[in-house]
């Protein structure tokens, strides 16, 4: 296992990399936005239809910043600093307006459960929904 050895601990360094903080939180933020396209797909395989949860927006922001963060701090690198300068713009946008959508959504007097803005029937249970005027629509 002379070559495993060699592939994990390489030039007397772990995964041949020279590690220091600002490494750490690089490959962290590395991760985290990696980490967001598994979400991601596993949110989509499950309901069979494109959904992108409130969740990938929160791995996207946090993963960006971290890179962010890394690129102004570490690297210096302007190419690398205008890639996630801005990013996390539309993120806190998606995130605003995932939230105002769960705050609209219509809880069934019936089941109790959440159904979508404007739906006049529960989707669960069937019961007809009696919409507040003025205080669901956004
Ligand atoms: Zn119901």
């Amino acid at each position: 296992m002379d070559w495993l050895e060699h592939l994990v601990y390489r030039n007397g360094h772990f995964l041949g990399i020279e590690w220091g903080w600002w490494k750490v939180i690089g490959w962290l933020g590395n991760v985290v936005f990696f980490s967001r396209f598994i979400v991601q797909w596993y949110a989509t395989e499950k309901r069979k239809q494109v959904v992108v949860p409130a969740a990938f927006w929160w791995l996207s922001l946090v993963g960006s910043l971290l890179l962010l963060s890394y690129a102004l701090f570490s690297q210096h690198d302007s190419v690398f600093i205008f890639a996630y300068a801005f990013t996390w713009l539309p993120y806190i946008r998606n995130l605003i307006i995932h939230q105002r959508h769960a705050d609209a959504q219509l809880g069934c007097s019936g089941c109790g459960a959440l159904c979508p803005p404007k739906s006049n029937f529960c989707s669960a249970c069937g019961v007809g929904l009696k919409t507040l005027p003025g205080k669901l629509q956004h």
